[in-house]
């Protein structure tokens, strides 16, 4: 049995990245104490890369002027697929790392603290409910947006993992039968592969390989010295590029139709969106919204709102730190 910690009581939340770590201790209203961002190292093992978290545990605890002793809890979010009960984490496929017993290494340092473990992007989920925009919903949906595209389902204000933990494949989800493109799972017309970052990056390569409708979009990365990316692309829309703007309508209208099956489904108070392209939701909701409109049923999915996330950049370290802080569910009414 985990005793809820007390408010003067500190987690230590690890959100560990395909890219970048970030290492925090945490307070029961969210604040963040201290923090240290890392590289992810896929070079070595899973291992090494956990002790150097624990010495950037340390450093935290020193700039904090904290003791090991105030830190109760132990979250730690994988980029892949985590077991819960057995604090391993399975499959990261980016890393390449497998079966990494994540809690027991942990408990090697923290013998006497619980540690829990969690996909990246369910930790995102019960993060927002803990901390953010979620905690005024029952049910909503969070959607990473991000290279790939995953969510994570609240129903009852719990985590819905499904008959075999693996619900809320949102980014799998076919929105395209006739001209899909293919997808990393092996299927095609996935949402992952129509609108996430990668997808955005994708068609602004193909419109620049288009040398005349592309043109003016290439000239304009080049004169910034940009790669082509979802950011690029989205400053190139903001300074009114057709080709950029048309880009993100596409991606936008591919996610209203994902977000009008979920809700046509599951009636969510909210879908909430975090990860990189989020930022760029403002060039995405025309026509995600129109689209989503024109294809759920009932007054209320209709007017749910569609909000990015609240936790900014440091979301995926709040939902860490809620893995520890989520209280049993309480119902709002
Ligand atoms: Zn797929």
């Amino acid at each position: 049995v985990i005793s809820m910690p007390s408010q003067h009581n500190l987690v230590l939340a690890i959100d560990i990245g395909g890219t970048k770590t970030l290492v925090g201790l945490v307070d029961a209203q969210g604040t963040i104490q201290a923090q240290r961002r890392l590289t992810t190292d896929i070079t070595g093992t899973a291992e090494t890369h956990l002790a150097k978290c624990m010495e950037a545990a340390k450093a935290c605890l020193i700039d904090a002027g904290r003791l090991k002793a105030d830190v109760s809890g132990v979250g730690v979010t994988v980029p892949g697929l985590a077991d819960r009960l057995r604090g391993v984490l399975v499959h990261a496929p980016y890393a390449g790392w497998n079966e990494v017993p994540v809690k027991a290494v942990l408990q090697n340092e923290w013998a006497d603290t619980p540690v829990e473990i969690a996909n990246d992007v369910n930790a995102c989920a019960l993060g927002e409910l803990t901390f953010g925009n979620g905690r005024k919903f029952n049910h909503f949906i969070w959607v990473t947006v991000s290279t790939g595209i995953g969510s994570g389902i609240v129903v009852d204000r719990q985590i819905f993992e499904g008959e075999s933990m693996i619900a809320g494949e949102l980014g799998h989800v076919i929105v395209e039968w006739e001209n899909g493109m293919p997808c990393g799972c092996g299927h095609t017309g996935c949402l992952e592969a129509h609108a996430s970052g990668t997808a955005i990056r994708r068609m602004a390569e193909r419109t620049i390989a288009e040398s005349d409708r592309g043109a003016e979009l290439a000239r304009f990365i080049m004169d910034c010295n940009l790669d082509v990316s979802a950011e690029s692309v989205a400053q190139a829309a903001r300074s009114g590029i057709k080709e950029a703007l048309e880009i993100y309508e596409t991606a936008g209208r591919y996610l209203g139709r994902a977000f009008s099956y979920a809700a046509n489904l599951l009636n969510p108070g909210g879908i909430v969106v975090g990860g990189g392209v989020s930022l760029a939701l403002d060039l995405l909701a025309p026509a995600m919204r129109k689209t989503y409109r024109s294809s759920v049923i009932g007054e209320s999915n209709r007017r749910i709102p569609i909000v990015p996330t609240s936790l900014g950049y440091e979301a995926g370290l709040l939902g860490a730190a809620s893995l520890v802080y989520h209280q049993p569910p309480r119902m709002l009414k």
